[in-house]
Parts: C-alpha cells; structure tokens; sequence
C-alpha cells in the first residue's frame, strides 16, 4: 500500500490509489502517445479527446442540460469569488444600461467562512456600481450568537426583486454547515424563494461536495463552480457549469460602465476557446479526468451518493453518542450537517490532542479542525471509502469508551 495513511484532510485530500498509479504512467507516457501528460500540448488532438471526454462524463453523471456550458479554469475557488462578479455585473449591465449603482444588487447568503469571503471579495469589486447585500447571516440563529452553525429558516432569507447575482455556498467546508439535498427540509436551499419569471442569477460554490450526490435543480442555478481539489483531483483546476445567458460580451458591458474583466476571468473568453485560451493545467485535468472515468466504471453519482451517505450516518451516529457521553460536542445544528466534514470537538484539558495522537497510531490523519473553529474536522470525500471511514468510527466508539 505504498505506506499510505488513510487521509481524512479537508483539502488538498486522498485520492483513489488506482488514479495515483495511472497517474504514474500517464506521467511517463500519455495514452501510447510516447510523451508524458506533463509534457504534452494542451492542442494536441489526444489532449483534446481526454479533455471531451472529461467533459462528456461531466455532463453525463451530473445530468447538465445542454443550456449549460462546463468550462475549466485555474484560480481556484478564490478566483471565481472575483469572476461571479465581474460577469455577472457584466450581464445585469446589458440588460440594465441605466441601472444605479443603489440598483445595482448583490445578494449574499452567509452561512460559513467561505460565502462570507465571497462577500467580502465583491464588496471590493463592486464599489461605486453595485451595492453588496446580505440575504440572511447565519450567525444571527446560531446557538452562540457568533458562529455558523446551521442553514437560517428559510422565512428569514430575503433576496431583492431583480438581483445581478444571488450567491450561495452549498458546502461549507470549514464550518461543516451544508445545504440539505432532501428539498422539503426546512435546511435545503429556498429555490421556492426565487422568481419564477425570468432567468435568476443563481452562484453556487460546490467547492468541497461536486460530485458527491446529484445537484439539486441544477438546470435553475446561472454559475456552479467546484475547485477540484477535493473530491475530484489535485488542486489548479477549476471547474464550471454556466448558463448561456451569463456567457457575456464583457467589452461591451464595460462600454456602458460595467467594470471590466480580465481576459482570464471572462466566462465568454473561456467558452468562445473551448477552456483553451490559455494553457490550461494539463496535469490536473488528466487526474481529475481519470477520477471521473473511475465514477463512471463504479456506477456513477448514485453509487456515490449511497456510499457517502452512509459514510455520513455512521460517522455522525458516533459523534452523537460521544455527545450522550460527554465526550465530544457537536458544533453544528441538526439538520444543517455536512456530509463532507464533519466538525466537532473533544470534550476535557489534553483530550484533543490525545484524539489525535490515538488516531495517528493507527494510521489516520488530516483530522485536526480548520484553525479558525478548531476541535476536529472529518472530511469524508469520494476517496475516502466506506471501509476507511468505518475504521475511524471504529476508533471514535473505542475513545468514548475509555473515556467513560
Ligand atoms: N470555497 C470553498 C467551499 C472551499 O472549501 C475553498 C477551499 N477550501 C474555497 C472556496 C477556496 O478555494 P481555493 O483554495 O481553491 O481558492
């Protein structure tokens, strides 16, 4: 097995071990071509038919609609906290010449660390033609007053009545505060809110749970965007689903008083150049197509979706009977959990850090919670199979044991 830890981190994260080894030899010769993946032109027609067939697999297991373009880009997560804006101003601008900046809304639902970094971000680019707003925080129904710890009720979102974008991070990878998929739970995203007679702006950043389970009214939303970094592939990749009405003239937005976009960050740069303007990360798109082709062979999304939701069940039945016990905390309400990274605490002076060292002695890291909520952070993505997961379950029910 290499010497491999099972590797339960938030992101970069594990990856199938039969991607890394087909890696090794796409790294030395890329499909007969005699050259590595690293090493080859991105305008190769090899490259090309990888990259078809990336996307092919794409909008297969997600079931994308043909009024959805899927482009790749780099930049990251971060990146399109500044590209969701810049296009999508581009877009209100065409249809609204005349539109004050006052009229000019962005609508923001925070709900963890990364939604309120997007909202910060467009507060920068947005100054003097858009004004910022936020839809519903949160930490205003946390438990604390201070935390994001839940989904709000969805009586308390309020969106304007012509937005340019409204913005929503499905999975929070820091906080462990997701959406919930099943759409009658009062956590699932309020689509019912939307306007339903026009095409609404709707940005999601399905950063840390692309690829885990179906999309939900996938064809309703404008952006989706996933860095690859976790459940897919290593991290240079970005990956994104647009409708074809936020793929923008930005020059002629930027005419009437848009501000402009630069050409890496143009939705329509990327789409008129089939994501080829420039170079893109060749290397992580090979990985990442891989993973994609395994999905494919495993049995796709509804595969994934069963696994991970067991994964999840078990993983949080643990961590509520170590509650029961007074041995953990949970940090997030009922209903709002991540199935993706679960996030709790360990309860006593040294406890913490013995949880940790237990679970190194056996092989298992990456557990340690972002620095910023602390406590444990579980990240159950795609690579992690239900075997591992079960050992650390295992782990936790024998630490809540001797604890007592
Ligand atoms: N959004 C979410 C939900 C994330 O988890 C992350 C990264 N952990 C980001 C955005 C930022 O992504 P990047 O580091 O790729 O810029």
């Amino acid at each position: 097995d290499h010497g491999r830890a099972i590797n339960f981190g938030a992101g970069p994260s594990a990856l199938p071990l039969s991607v890394l080894e087909e890696t090794q030899t796409g790294l030395l010769n890329f499909e007969g071509t005699g050259m590595g993946i690293a090493e080859i032109s991105h305008r190769s027609k090899e490259f090309q038919a990888f990259l078809d067939e990336f996307e092919h697999n794409i909008r297969t297991q997600l079931d994308v609609p043909p009024t959805h373009r899927i482009l790749f880009t780099q930049g990251g997560g971060t990146g399109q906290f500044s590209a969701v804006v810049l296009n999508l101003l581009a877009r209100y601008r065409l249809l609204h010449p005349q539109a004050s900046a006052a009229d000019t809304v962005l609508d923001y639902v925070v709900t963890g660390s990364w939604s309120k970094k997007a909202a910060e971000e467009a507060r920068r680019l947005s100054g003097g033609v858009a004004t910022v707003r936020t839809a519903v925080d949160a930490r205003v129904y946390s438990k604390d007053g201070k935390s994001f710890d839940n989904i709000p009720p969805h009586a308390e979102f309020a969106f304007a009545d012509d937005p340019a974008l409204i913005y929503y991070c499905e999975n929070e990878t820091v906080d462990g505060v997701e959406f919930s998929h099943d759409l009658e739970s009062p956590a699932a995203f309020p689509f019912h809110l939307l306007k339903q007679d026009r095409l609404v702006p709707l940005v999601a950043d399905y950063s840390s749970s692309f690829m885990c389970r179906p999309i939900p009214r996938l064809a309703d939303h404008a952006v989706i965007y996933a860095g690859a970094q976790k459940n897919i592939g290593p991290a240079g990749l970005t990956i994104l689903i647009v409708r074809e009405d936020c793929i923008v003239d930005v020059d002629a937005a930027a005419k009437l008083g848009a501000p402009p976009v630069p050409l890496t960050l143009s939705y329509k740069t990327l789409a008129d150049s089939g994501s080829l303007y420039n170079t893109p990360s060749v290397l992580a798109i090979y990985m990442a197509g891989l993973v994609l082709r395994r999905m494919k062979q495993n049995g796709g999304l509804p595969f994934y979706e069963e696994v991970n939701r067991r994964k999840a069940k078990k993983l949080y039945a643990a961590i509520h009977e170590g509650e029961q016990k007074g041995v953990f905390r949970r940090k997030v309400q009922q209903g709002s959990e991540s199935w993706m990274n679960a996030v709790f605490e360990v309860l006593g002076e040294g406890a913490e850090k013995n949880f940790l060292e237990g679970a190194e002695k056996q092989g298992m890291k990456g557990l340690k919670g972002h620095r910023s909520v602390g406590g444990i952070r579980v990240s159950l993505y795609n690579a992690i199979t239900e075997q591992e997961a079960d050992k650390l379950i295992a782990y936790m029910t024998q630490f809540i044991a001797e604890a007592n």
